[in-house]
């Protein structure tokens, strides 16, 4: 066919592709839904769920939940509460995701209470998607967020202090040296967004930034298909731009829990040796409000929250 009479059938075959889609969107979507990481989803979830039992948006909801790990002090993965790097300096990674593609993150951020709005902010109000370190911190001053004077709290710097003893890099898998809180949901209108937030992994080099700030590693979102979010050695998410390969295999037809699944098992054939000792879990909704969920290792919980499932914590399955 020639090219123009092609271009021509296209364009006219469009709306009807439009309608087949209207047309097969399940009745029974759950929604609104909201699911996140960790132990401490669930009090995530309760904030977000305030947001989108109001019909809030999916982006507010995400963006509250985010929140609440951040302001406890006693969480020494997320926030201020975070354990160090090895420098004994606090650095906080966040980014955010809403349903029109539009992304903000920033990474090596201190002093500041709530990254990941920040990380809005950089999204709303600047033509980029990501600043780092003291252009971070900059920015957040400029727009209103209190430089918090300190930055490491009096348990961390223990435990740092204690670190250094021996000085070891070892990361175990599911300790609280590392835990991510990514959250993602569904509004009442069926949009989607996400949000990731940490302290990244504990006794890291000053200055390393793993995959919870990465739009593709630790959080993805696309309206049309689904969300994902991850948690553990941000090295191995990166190395297979994790969320963005979860959301992607939903497209292709699995479930959340099989492209969950798929994801950790392309990090096993990648580094079978090293995929025994560290811990990677993904947490992902498709559009009809299904969610799934995925480790490496056994103990990587995630909560969920929808109008049947009021606030309960799960197990996910794991390879090992
Ligand atoms: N993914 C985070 C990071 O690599 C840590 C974690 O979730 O445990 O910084």
């Amino acid at each position: 066919m020639k090219r123009r009479k092609f271009l021509q059938s296209s364009v006219m075959l469009a709306p009807l592709a439009g309608l087949t889609q209207a047309l097969a969107e399940p009745q029974n979507t759950i929604k609104p839904v909201v699911i996140s990481t960790w132990n401490f989803g669930v009090e995530a979830n309760a904030e977000a769920w305030n947001v989108l039992s109001k019909g809030g948006s999916a982006l507010d909801a995400v963006e509250m939940g985010a929140q609440v790990p951040e302001s406890d002090p006693k969480q020494n993965s997320v926030g201020l509460g975070g354990l160090p790097d090895r420098d004994g300096r606090v650095t906080l990674d966040a980014c955010i995701m809403d349903e029109n593609a539009n992304i903000g993150s920033v990474a090596c951020l201190e002093h500041i209470l709530h990254p990941i709005s920040v990380a809005r902010k950089v999204m709303e109000k600047t033509p980029h998607v990501m600043l780092v370190g003291d252009g971070a911190l900059q920015f957040a001053l400029a727009n209103g967020f209190k430089k918090e004077k300190r930055s490491i709290s009096p348990e961390s710097e223990k435990a740092w202090k204690e670190w250094l003893k021996k000085a070891e890099y070892k990361p175990v898998a599911n300790i609280e040296n590392h835990d991510t809180i990514g959250i993602v949901a569904m509004d009442k209108t069926g949009n989607l967004s996400g949000a990731c937030t940490t302290s990244g992994m504990a006794y890291k080099l000053h200055g390393r930034v793993g995959d919870s700030p990465i739009i593709g590693a630790g959080l993805f979102v696309d309206n049309e298909i689904g969300a994902a979010t991850s948690t553990g050695v941000g090295e191995e998410v990166i190395r297979i731009v994790g969320s963005h390969l979860v959301v992607e295999l939903m497209r292709q037809g699995n479930s959340p829990f099989e492209a969950c699944k798929k994801a950790v098992e392309r990090i096993v054939k990648n580094q079978p040796q090293k995929s025994k000792e560290i811990q990677v879990g993904f947490l992902a909704i498709n559009k009809n409000g299904e969610h799934g969920a995925f480790a490496l290792q056994k103990g990587f919980t995630y909560a969920l929250y929808s109008n049947e499932v009021p606030n309960k914590l799960f197990e996910a399955k794991s390879f090992y």
